[in-house]
């Protein structure tokens, strides 16, 4: 698969030895959010990417959906007996999507232009921001 290059295959070790212990449960923000639904927390994550780097899975929009599910808080490692790093694999995910040009989201390039063009994320006036 054409996205997934050195970057990410990096990870293919420390996605499989995710043990599925659950520990990281406790930690995620997110996946509370997300009403503990399994692959919008880091257990979820790894066989996610496991399957991209191994070519078990083809890149949906329901993958790079769940893999944007990630504040990279780093919470997750601190609760894992096994040491595995959600988020760099994540980071390593996105960056992947923006070599191959399917990054930034829609959703990110309004955050940008907001920022580039009013100087804030919310494209809202800088005068009404100052007055209010
Ligand atoms: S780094 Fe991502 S997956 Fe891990 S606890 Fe934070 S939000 Fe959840
Ligand atoms: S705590 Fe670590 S090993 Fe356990 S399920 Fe979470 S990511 Fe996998």
């Amino acid at each position: 698969m054409a996205y997934i290059s050195s970057t990410l295959r990096e990870y293919e070790e420390s996605t499989y030895l995710c043990n599925r212990c659950c520990f990281c449960h406790s930690a995620c923000t997110i996946l509370r959010q997300m009403n503990m639904e399994e692959t919008s927390g880091p257990r979820g994550k790894m066989p996610l990417v496991y399957g991209l780097i191994r070519g078990d899975i083809k890149l949906s929009a329901f993958i790079v959906d769940k893999l944007y599910l990630c504040t990279t808080c780093r919470h997750c490692y601190v609760e894992c007996p096994a040491g595995l790093e959600v988020e760099k694999v994540v980071e390593a995910f996105r960056h992947e999507l923006i070599k191959a040009g399917l990054a930034p989201l829609e959703a990110h390039k309004v955050i940008s232009f907001n920022i580039d063009n009013h100087n804030n994320p919310f494209g809202e006036s800088v005068l009404d921001r100052v007055s209010g």
